[in-house]
């Protein structure tokens, strides 16, 4: 698939901006310009309420059952168009082919289990105290969503949010990324020719702000999502809390991998170490403050750099590309900044530590060893690939260390002891800890976090109860 320009989804229509007004988007690896996507309009947005108003309306009236055989069938569209859709996000995002295709066709899994999930929504009867009294629980969907997704994982951000919201009964208006908006598109395509009826599915690019700045505060719009960072997600769950919209706000993270005297390390330099560099570091859930107890740090460090300059760095499109650039820019100005930081503070480069020459936002994968605490790149996420690992002599400490930031979003854990276990279960404050194993969050478990990472999931049941009103209802029957 030749890399298209990309239109606007409004009431079933694929359509250019009002006023014609598009922007540029950039291949990370090459920085050429490759297409155009269009800008809406305070007019487009307007008609994009209009449409999921109505599309709300349809949805709601259709039967579980249906909704669900619509879903499966665009989940199927997901799966035998994976291969073409992974071209486009790796020309526009700059990912490995393997792992956008792996992102296009994941979308699938995520689909049928809310497809299914969606048949599932109960209510309740719940006896009186007055036995010639019934009295029942409700659950309908809340109504039109909002839903606004960040460029790092241009689909999988975006089917969380669909599918939860379509099994639900809700309508949606997403705003994707303007940076990466060609394989978002390919996934409201998907719905749109597997029948979703007109207005369930809309979709807008713009400018961020002027967007959730319009559609959080008006009346049509009763459900707020929104992923990205928690600098942003406080504005709009401010903004929402301003007009009482219920909101799921999944945000930054920085998480601590903590690696116990009695761990296997081989194991978790092998769980974490590809994770860390996955789609170039640029993930909430990423490893990224390594704790090591003191006895395995050598062994571990030395591991992690082996793999580290193991990878093959380049356009995602080549074969064998293990890792490609950073999405823009900015991020590049961000891992020099941290890495400037983090050197002058006493931190050592193992392996990596600057920007590659040439074309494209290429940052070579970094690990920097004995990072003091004070260092930006301990505080702040990184959001790239750089590892920072500091040492500690007692596991209560490393527990302290990583609950000392305001982030709670994801944890790992390497131990053989069940005591350990249970300590960092009980005393890790985050959304989703995973123990001697690399990250696997699926569409049954929740995905979330607790502190500034957020509120709300995006996974399980909790995902759908979220886009769900409940209502009590006592009937006295005459
Ligand atoms: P950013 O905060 O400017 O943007 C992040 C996302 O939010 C983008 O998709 C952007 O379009 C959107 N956004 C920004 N302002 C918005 C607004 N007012 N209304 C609606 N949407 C808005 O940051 P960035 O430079 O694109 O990325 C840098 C940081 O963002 C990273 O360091 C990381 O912390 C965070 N981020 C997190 C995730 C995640 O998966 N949680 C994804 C992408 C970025």
């Amino acid at each position: 698939m030749s890399y298209p320009d990309t239109r606007l989804f409004i009431d079933g229509q694929w359509q250019d901006a009002k006023g014609g007004r598009t922007l540029a988007v950039h291949n990370p690896a090459t920085g050429g310009e490759i297409g155009r996507v269009a800008h809406a309009s305070i007019a487009d947005l307007d008609r994009a309420l209009v449409a999921a108003q109505k599309g709300f309306e349809a949805w709601r009236a259709m039967a579980a059952v249906e909704r669900a055989r619509i879903m499966r069938r665009a989940a199927a569209l997901m799966r035998e168009r994976a291969d073409a859709i992974g071209q486009l996000m790796t020309q526009e995002q700059g990912k490995p082919l393997i792992e956008a295709r792996g992102e296009a066709a994941a979308a699938a899994d995520i689909i049928e289990w809310f497809a299914d999930e969606g048949q599932r929504v109960y209510g309740r009867i719940v006896p009186a105290r007055n036995p010639a009294v019934q009295q029942l629980v409700l659950k309908d969907p809340v109504g039109v969503v909002a839903a606004f997704t960040p460029w790092n994982f241009p689909i999988n951000q975006v089917v969380r949010k669909l599918g939860a919201a379509l099994a639900a009964g809700c309508s949606v208006i997403v705003k994707a990324p303007e940076e990466t908006p060609a394989s978002p598109a390919e996934l409201v395509r998907a719905f749109a020719d597997a029948g979703v009826p007109a207005g369930v599915v809309n979709l807008v690019y713009g400018t961020p702000a002027e967007i959730s700045g319009y559609l959080i505060p008006h009346p049509i719009v009763k459900k707020v999502t929104f992923t990205g960072s928690t600098f942003v997600g406080k504005q709009l769950a401010a903004l929402a809390g301003q007009h009482m919209k219920r909101v799921t706000m999944e945000l930054g993270g920085h998480a601590p991998v903590i690696v116990c005297e009695d761990a296997d390390v081989q194991l978790a330099v092998k769980a974490t170490a590809s994770a860390k560099f996955r789609n170039a570091g640029q993930v909430c859930i990423a490893p990224t403050r390594f704790l090591v107890h003191e006895s395995v740090r050598s062994e571990f460090v030395a591991a992690l750099t082996r793999h580290a300059e193991g990878l093959k760095v380049g356009d995602g499109l080549q074969d064998g590309t293990r890792m490609g650039p950073l999405a823009n820019a900015r991020r590049v100005a961000a891992m020099k900044d941290f890495l400037g930081d983090a050197c002058q503070q006493g931190a050592r480069v193992t392996t990596g530590g600057e920007a590659m020459a040439g074309a494209g936002n290429f940052f070579a994968p970094t690990v920097l060893d004995d990072v003091p605490l004070s260092a930006r790149i301990f505080n702040e996420e990184p959001f790239g690939p750089v590892a920072a690992v500091r040492g500690f002599t007692n596991l209560q400490d490393a527990i302290a260390e990583a609950n000392r930031l305001p982030y709670g979003l994801a944890a790992y854990a390497f131990t053989r002891s069940l005591k350990n276990t249970h300590q960092l279960a009980q005393q890790v404050e985050v959304g989703m800890l995973w123990v001697n194993q690399p990250a696997t969050p699926s569409a049954e478990l929740p995905f979330g976090g607790l502190k500034d990472s957020g509120y709300g999931s995006e996974g399980g049941p909790e995902a759908v109860e979220a886009c769900l009103n409940t209502r009590a209802i006592s009937i006295t029957p005459l």
